[in-house]
């Protein structure tokens, strides 16, 4: 991809909006100019994948009237002046959207690296995490804890005012972690007194676990991260143990839909998997060591599996992991990987999560390729990451499709990724919200 033409067109695109701020027209503009009608777009794809029917369409017109689709069809009519982006050598797509990332973090195979950073330089050292995920094609990412508390607040809001470009971005605020557990900062001597930041989502108890997630909702996360098993990538820790109660996770489930939000389980190991869904979680993070019982569960219950399969290969060949979350991980990926496959042929729902982070930003489309070698369809996998993350998230009014009312957020390959899944690894067009990020000449 030509990235200085990606990046002029992202700055370009961050000047217009500094420019034109989308909050209040000043008061002296003039009447004219307020009611200006919202710029149309037509785009002549050749190539159309309607995830919706999972089928493939040729030569359709996609109309964008500012930052929503207005039209889709073979037959649509340009409005005169509208201006005109040819992808008609293309395959057209929704943005994608990866429901598992951990964008506003350091990107370090050692958590206690954050240690060494004010919470202010961690927050400008992730700028480009969030770009390289928008111009990867990723529109919009359900991002699924950080260390430093409240920074994923801080740059979905700094995104969604056009202060950095990025895909539009979910947070969950903190992590819901028993005190040295999964998601706690572990690995420091016990007389070293972590900062407000660093253990703002431990608790110990259902009614710590509520007065958490009050203060999240209160803090605007959109949805909570909770921590059911041990974690393969923190200190002391073991996948294979089980952390909160079913009592806990019901107590986080309960209080998290007071507030309308959903909750997302961290797990492993089989129980800590089962007691999540029996709770009522939205969605499975890993579900690495799922077994017969929770794969039925899971479908009973309607619950997402979002199983990071390809992240193993960073794991593994990264030499900077500690050698303990080698340890840990061991025995976890071929496991994790056979296990897809069965929920897959089971039927169950399944998301696109990758856990970026732990893979560099930005990568997160190789993912794709593994879904397809353990048992997807490459129409399966796509809608995965695009209807079925909509879905999970809780807006599939708002993206996810390519459809009429729907945001304007859109993608383009060469080649036809149904064909070759591995054409999504390089996107060549990205729109998001009517705005153009990248196009490659
Ligand atoms: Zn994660």
């Amino acid at each position: 991809m030509n990235k200085n033409f990606a990046l002029l067109v992202a700055a370009a695109s961050i000047f217009a909006s500094l420019a034109c701020p989308a909050q209040q027209p000043p008061a002296a503009a003039p009447a004219a100019l307020q009611a200006a009608p919202p710029a149309v777009t037509a785009i002549r794809a050749g190539k159309f994948i309607d995830v919706d029917k999972g089928r493939e369409l040729d030569n359709q017109i996609i109309l964008i009237r500012g930052s929503k689709i207005e039209a889709v069809g073979a037959n649509v009519a340009i409005p005169e002046g509208a201006a005109i982006i040819d992808l008609s050598k293309m395959t057209v797509l929704p943005g994608l959207i990866d429901c598992h990332t951990h964008l506003a973090d350091l990107a370090d195979a050692e958590p206690l690296n954050v240690l060494q950073r004010s919470a202010v330089e961690t927050a400008y050292a992730a700028i480009p995490n969030a770009a390289v995920t928008l111009l990867a094609g990723f529109t919009t990412v359900r991002d699924v804890g950080v260390y430093r508390a409240l920074n994923d607040v801080a740059m979905r809001d700094a995104i969604a005012r056009g202060l950095i470009i990025g895909p539009r971005m979910y947070v969950a605020g903190a992590y819901i972690t028993i005190s040295q557990g999964a998601g706690a900062m572990t690995g420091l001597a016990p007389d070293i007194q972590l900062p407000w930041d660093l253990h703002y989502g431990e608790a110990n108890s259902p009614w710590e676990v509520r007065q958490k997630i009050r203060e999240l909702a209160h803090r605007g996360a959109d949805h909570i991260k909770i921590l059911s098993t041990g974690a393969v990538l923190t200190h002391g820790s073991n996948p294979k143990s089980i952390e909160f109660t079913p009592e806990e996770l019901r107590a986080a489930v309960e209080e998290a839909a007071n507030f309308g939000m959903r909750v997302e389980a961290h797990a492993h190991a089989a129980e800590g998997i089962k007691n999540a869904i029996r709770a009522g979680v939205a969605s499975i993070e890993h579900a690495t060591l799922i077994d017969d019982e929770g794969i039925a569960l899971a479908k009973q219950h309607g619950t997402y599996l979002d199983m990071d399969i390809y992240d193993e290969e960073c794991i593994q060949s990264s030499g900077a992991t500690p050698a303990d979350f080698l340890q840990h991980d061991a025995e976890l990926a071929e496991p994790q990987r056979r296990n897809f496959t069965k929920a897959v042929r089971a039927g169950v729902k399944m998301s696109f999560g990758t856990d970026a982070g732990v893979c560099p930003h930005g990568i997160n489309a190789r993912q794709f390729a593994f879904m397809v070698k353990y048992g997807m369809t490459p129409m399966q996998a796509i809608q995965s990451a695009t209807v079925n993350a909509a879905d999970l998230i809780g807006h599939p009014e708002l993206f996810g499709s390519i459809a009429a009312g729907k945001s304007a957020d859109i993608v383009a390959v060469n080649g036809n990724p149904l064909a070759d899944i591995r054409e999504l690894e390089h996107v060549h067009f990205v729109m998001k919200e009517g705005k153009v990020f990248k196009q490659d000449p």
